[in-house]
């Protein structure tokens, strides 16, 4: 054989598709087709089908090739260090947590902790991580994370509006927030007409009401203000306060919580979460507890179990946009769950006296800084600092210009204004090479040591924090490797995962993460750039950032992607207001109604009611499908007025529509524009290209179709694609003038390119499977959908199908009828499946009583048939009840899941064996994992809400 024979070009494709070729063959068989393209054309309408060649995406390349690719692309990046601040600080990731956490798939492969029964570990790290933010800022309750900076801050605005009693419809921002907060802040506003005042608090009149007011703590130039008196000044008028902080400063500083904020926001990236370029980092929102109700994101909260034992479970589900819909105040549903893990790991790993020893250092090392600076004739602030040392001298730019020679960024705060930012990895030599900086590029004759020798540096009294936190033992106990290492393992064994068996979670696609597209986001080359470092030092980052938008244009047929939306929730918001400014741009502001099918996921009515639209819901038949009349009379009842419509396809309900064309058509007809929710993009690539069948505007999840892991609830990147009439109106940032069109909507997070190191997980995967790998891995994944829908439609019915009789890429099954014949519920089912050692699909999502199954690509067929053998074996458990052979109430699915514990209790008084109830099927003897709790009781937790873990006071 010939080289040419011996090398595949599609090597990776097989090692991502689960099943083998004789597996899809035993298959099809099964669903009566002969070959995969047989099965496309009965199941894809062919009047979306595409022949697209997809030239941009390549023919595929191995693995090995792959990060020599990716290498050689990004070693034209320059590692300086970046001493530009603003939110954003280089860090050290512990190794530890590196190893065990970030590059650990049972982390970063976990689904978001709605199952809380195999869920115990990260919902502790998650309650460690709100512990600490409500202690470190002084509040009393805190979310378990948020998207970065700037949308925590508009978050914070939305909650000070709904709880503003004065009706007002302005507030006011410090002038001294981070650029980029106040610019997402802006972009938030304007939509619900809240007009931003940006002045210095301390002099503003009020002869306008205000609900809000906005300060950075310390201000972005270094400032470390006392902020009391202002803040009761804005209090006495009916405002609410928020602070966006510095969580390393807060160790050192009086916590706002002290000085009279509501609310207190932030971001935790400098608790060992690499620089990223901008992301992904967990943001935090931290507020009273009578505020609580009001808190956007995840809450973790202790609750008990069947057995009376703490249990933990995300609480108030009820506050989610999923119950709210158009009436949510907040859209956020993935977070940022691996990075606040990391976090708070971090925590745990200093302790609180590790972290103010850290932030002591730095404090030390800026006041140092400082000093010398003084020595050097330079007029340094006289204010109190933490880590930023700003300098006015008419020398600015050549002294940026000096310290890039010496590989060092600073921030040009303006023409005349020089700021360094000092972190946790800057030395005393880092220190003396910035001085040369401010000395033309020379060494001076300062030393750090000298200066350290006889520096008297104190935080003024008012501003010094005197009060304890992260007191719970948890951050106190495990500070040697050995115990950390430990801990870290314990919490992950409570937790299932990709890496136990399949997560076959409809909508949100839990596919292969594979360890090549991974293994990228630690290298230096991406982990250790700045947001705001100049872009040529992000060169080799940005073609592959330039590429992968083309890829993804080719993919779905849109002129230009945004990749700066860092959920699918921001994406539908950018989306929307792109469509926003396109009408505005055209003389027809006034266009605000948005369509929204009823099966519609709950961001797409949050998503469409924070871009300032009225919300206008489409029925769906009963075949789950848009009633086309009803899309139509409304579109035309509304068509002077309608904005767009916002349709998810394949839809919710896992169905290829055929009148999918139609219903763009009748929208173009009236006006409006059709935004298409790309969740589903997994049943598409390579088949059909929505930017040529009607869609406008689409998100994709790269955390679902293009292989980013859900983290646990995050990280998540949501970009947009838009048609050639919507590119100009695109997301931009003022801070970075590449990231985006220069006529667009102003930015939409905090960093230019959002979360920038995992986009090479997207771009390997793509540039890896290639146009025929993608292409059979959708064939592949309607294959597993229709499989499992075949195998199981006899014992439970699958409740919608499309006009050719067959599934997308997703099934739902209907337990409805089982809970009139047997008292089972979709909950009991959910549950069981965890004795079987899986998680259960989306249960009651987008029908309520129904399980939502969505098996990827990636599936082997094994791992299938062990699923679908699970499910028939708890049909015939279902069949002892409805036949009263099993008792309605004392029955191993409403017990379930069981527990060791519950099982080595002497008193066994149910009338099914132990063995039935943990194993009852065979396979489970030799592989079984055992949940640490058995059902967790939801409305005791929202009724008792405890959202920390209590301090040892309070355990005495
Ligand atoms: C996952 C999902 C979303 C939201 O995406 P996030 O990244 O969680 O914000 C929106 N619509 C549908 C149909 C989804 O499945």
């Amino acid at each position: 054989m010939k080289l040419a024979d011996l090398s595949s070009k599609n090597e990776f494709t097989p090692r991502h598709i689960g099943p083998n070729d004789n597996d899809i063959q035993a298959m099809l068989k099964t669903l009566g087709f002969a070959s995969l393209d047989e099965m496309a054309d009965k199941i894809i309408p062919s009047q979306i089908r595409t022949d697209h060649n997809f030239a941009q995406v390549g023919g595929g390349v191995s693995e090995y090739d792959l990060l020599k690719q990716l290498k050689a692309m990004v070693s034209k990046n320059k590692v300086f260090k970046s001493y530009i601040g603003m939110g954003f600080h280089d860090s050290i990731t512990p190794t530890i947590i590196q190893r065990n956490i970030f590059e650990n798939p049972v982390w970063y492969t976990a689904y978001t902790p709605y199952q809380a029964e195999i869920a115990q570990g990260r919902l502790e790290a998650l309650l460690n991580f709100q512990t600490m933010i409500a202690d470190l800022t002084g509040m009393e309750i805190s979310n378990s994370s948020l998207l970065d900076e700037g949308t925590a801050a508009a978050e914070a605005m939305f909650m000070a509006h709904a709880l503003c009693k004065n009706k007002a419809n302005a507030f006011v921002v410090s002038p001294k927030m981070h650029p980029h907060v106040i610019e997402v802040l802006g972009t938030r506003a304007e939509p619900l007409g809240f007009e931003m005042i940006v002045q210095d608090p301390a002099t503003y009149d009020f002869n306008k009401p205000v609900f809000g007011v906005f300060f950075q703590y310390p201000d972005t130039e270094g400032t470390v203000e006392d902020y009391s008196v202002t803040a009761k000044k804005f209090h006495d008028h009916g405002a609410l306060v928020t602070a966006s902080v510095d969580i390393l400063a807060m160790t050192l500083l009086t916590p706002p919580g002290e000085w009279g904020a509501d609310m207190v926001v932030g971001n935790s990236q400098r608790f060992g979460v690499p620089l990223g370029f901008g992301g992904p980092h967990a943001a935090f929102l931290a507020t009273k507890d009578a505020y609580k109700r009001m808190m956007p994101g995840r809450i973790v909260g202790v609750s008990v179990d069947s057995q009376g034992k703490q249990a933990l479970r995300l609480a108030l589900q009820t506050r989610e946009q999923h119950i709210r819909r158009e009436k949510a105040t907040s859209n956020i549903c993935t977070a940022q769950v691996l990075l606040a893990n990391m976090a708070s790991m971090y925590a745990v790993y200093h302790g609180p006296e590790g972290l103010k020893r850290i932030a002591q250092r730095v404090n030390r090392l800026a006041g140092i800084l400082a000093d010398g600076l003084t020595k050097l004739g330079y007029n340094v602030s006289k204010e109190a600092f933490f880590d930023t040392v700003t300098v006015t001298t008419d020398k600015a730019a050549s002294i940026i210009a000096d310290a890039e020679a010496l590989g060092m960024n600073f921030r040009l705060v303006s023409a005349n204004k020089v700021s360094i930012a000092l972190n946790e990895t800057v030395s005393a030599e880092d220190v003396e090479t910035i001085w040369m900086a401010f000395h033309g590029g020379k060494k001076t004759d300062l030393s750090v040591a000298a200066i350290d020798d006889t520096l008297k540096l104190d935080l003024p009294a008012n501003v010094t924090r005197k009060s304890a936190f992260m007191t719970n033992s948890v951050f106190s106990s495990h500070h040697s490797e050995t115990e950390l290492l430990r801990y870290i393992h314990h919490l992950q064994n409570k937790d299932i995962t990709l890496t136990h068996s399949m997560i076959p979670l409809g909508s949100c696609t839990m596919k292969l993460n594979a360890t090549t597209e991974l293994v990228p986001v630690s290298w230096p080359e991406i982990s250790k750039l700045h947001p705001f470092a100049p872009v040529a030092q992000a060169a080799g980052l940005i073609d592959m950032i330039k590429d992968l938008e083309q890829k993804l244009c080719d993919i779905t047929g849109f002129a230009a992607v945004s990749l700066q939306p860092n959920a699918g929730s921001q994406g539908e918001y950018a989306g929307l207001l792109v469509i926003r400014k396109y009408h505005h741009s055209r003389g027809q502001g006034h266009r605000n109604i948005c369509l929204i099918p009823s099966s519609a996921h709950g961001t797409n009515p949050a998503s469409a009611a924070l871009a300032g639209m009225q919300v206008v819901v489409v029925n769906c038949d009963n075949l789950g499908n848009v009633e086309i009349a009803d899309l139509k009379a409304k579109a035309e009842q509304y068509k002077d007025n309608l904005s767009c419509l916002m349709i998810t396809y394949p839809s919710t309900h896992g169905v290829y529509e055929e009148g999918i064309k139609e219903i763009c058509e009748i929208v173009h007809a009236n006006g409006g524009q059709v935004y298409m929710d790309g969740a589903n993009m997994n049943a598409l690539v390579g088949m059909c290209r929505p930017g040529t069948f009607g869609a406008d505007v689409s998100h994709m999840n790269l955390h679902k179709t293009f292989a980013i892991p859900h983290g646990g609830g995050g990280p998540g990147v949501g970009p947009i694609g838009v048609g050639a009439h919507l590119k100009e109106f695109l997301p931009k940032h003022s801070l970075v003038k590449e990231a985006g069109p220069a006529n667009g909507i102003s930015s939409v997070t905090s960093a230019p390119w959002g979360s920038a190191s995992i986009l090479p997980i997207s771009w390997a995967y793509i540039t890896m499977m290639g146009a025929s790998g993608l292409r059979k891995a959708t064939l592949v994944s309607l294959l597993s959908a229709n499989y499992i829908a075949k195998k199981l439609e006899k014992a439970y019915p699958v409740l919608y199908k499309g006009k050719s009789g067959y599934v997308a890429h997703e099934c739902i099954i209907d337990v409805r009828d089982i809970k009139k014949t047997s008292g089972i519920d979709v909950t009991d089912v959910a549950k069981r499946l965890i004795d079987y050692g899986f998680h259960a699909p989306t249960m009651s999502f987008p029908v309520a009583g129904t399980l939502m199954i969505e098996p990827t690509e990636s599936e082997p067929k094994q791992e299938l048939d062990r699923f679908i053998d699970s499910m028939l074996s708890i049909r015939k458990e279902i069949e002892a009840v409805e036949n009263g052979k099993m008792d309605k109430e004392n029955n191993a699915l409403r017990n379930s899941p069981h527990t060791a514990q519950m099982l080595m209790k002497p008193e066994w008084n149910h009338p099914y064996s132990r063995e039935e109830a943990v194993y009852p099927v065979e396979w489970l003897r030799a592989n079984k994992f055992w949940p640490v709790v058995g059902r967790v009781d939801n409305a005791y937790g929202d009724r008792n809400l405890v959202c920390s873990c209590p301090s040892i006071e309070e355990y005495r």
